[in-house]
């Protein structure tokens, strides 16, 4: 089963670093070659230079070397960004609003791990940080919210067309005509609600143990009941949708609301840290 985890947590996600430059001012030790025979590579690596040497064993001693040659680990500042939920949203925002106004942020985000922003395009990245802030408030999204604290669980995200749980047969998705559980091989709707109960069956304590001592994989869930709460019709399911994995909401909704600045800055502050750090140290940023 898949769980496409919320935007704020650190799963599965996107990364950045600024290669430091303790080499070039000298304030690494001594590599385990001679100095000009390494060179930084286009993912901002320090490696062996291919021109004077493709020896495996010299590649391995310079990263040996470049772990912890300087007061940075692997000659790298680095900054954890969000997961991918959380990078999809934020270019969803940016869309909303005008991907014009962004012409950096809107094109130099990766879709996967690697690739970079050069140092000329990063002030104008800072500075589009700024406007998505002032712009943020003006658009709406869609969410789900648990209704037993009235707290949003997920924002609506168009690249995962809405979808919350994959499991073998259905899958859970939201838009803002409400919540669904389809089939995943003939995607027809079993299920479909706005304002939704969730009633969760466990195994006994004793029966459950059991069959986790025969296969840890085994889920403490016996069935989930789905009731749309407007017309009383069910679906049932052998799992449901948890905050953490232990804590099962008894009812959700689908709820369009406005966008708060706030929202955002899961994302917004950690680019602004590592942008600052790459204008201090005058390089690129990579993403990783
Ligand atoms: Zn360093």
């Amino acid at each position: 089963m898949e769980i496409y985890s919320g935007k704020g947590t650190l799963f599965m996600g996107l990364d950045a670093f600024v290669p430091c430059n303790c080499f070039i001012e000298g304030k690494t030790t001594e590599p385990p070659v001679p100095r000009e025979w390494i060179m930084k590579d286009d993912e901002g690596y320090f490696c062996l230079n291919p021109e004077y040497s493709n020896d495996d064993s010299l590649k391995d001693k310079i990263h040996l070397w470049s772990e912890h040659c300087c007061k940075h680990s692997g000659m790298k500042i680095r900054q954890s960004i969000c997961n991918w939920a959380g990078v999809r949203a934020f270019q969803q925002a940016i869309r909303q609003i005008d991907p014009t106004l962004f012409p950096i942020l809107s094109t130099q985000l990766p879709n996967a791990n690697g690739g970079c922003i050069h140092i000329e395009d990063i002030k104008k990245a800072l500075s589009e940080l700024d406007l998505f802030e002032n712009y943020v408030n003006s658009i709406r999204s869609v969410y789900l919210i648990n209704t037993d604290n009235q707290q949003v669980m997920y924002e609506y995200i168009d690249a995962y067309r809405g979808r919350i749980i994959t499991s073998q047969r259905y899958s859970l998705a939201f838009n803002k005509d409400g919540l669904n559980i389809f089939e995943l091989e003939t995607e027809r709707v079993r299920f479909k609600g706005k304002r939704i109960e969730q009633q969760v069956y466990f195994y006994p304590q004793w029966i459950y143990r059991s069959l986790y001592a025969l296969n840890n994989k085994v889920s403490s869930i016996k069935k989930v009941r789905w009731i749309n709460r407007d017309t009383g019709e069910a679906f049932e399911t052998p799992w449901g949708l948890s905050i953490d994995g232990e804590t099962y909401p008894t009812g959700f909704s689908v709820e369009e609301r406005a966008v708060s600045p706030s929202e955002y800055q899961y994302i917004t502050q950690p680019l602004r840290n590592i942008f600052i750090v790459a204008i201090e140290m005058n390089n690129a940023v990579f993403w990783c």
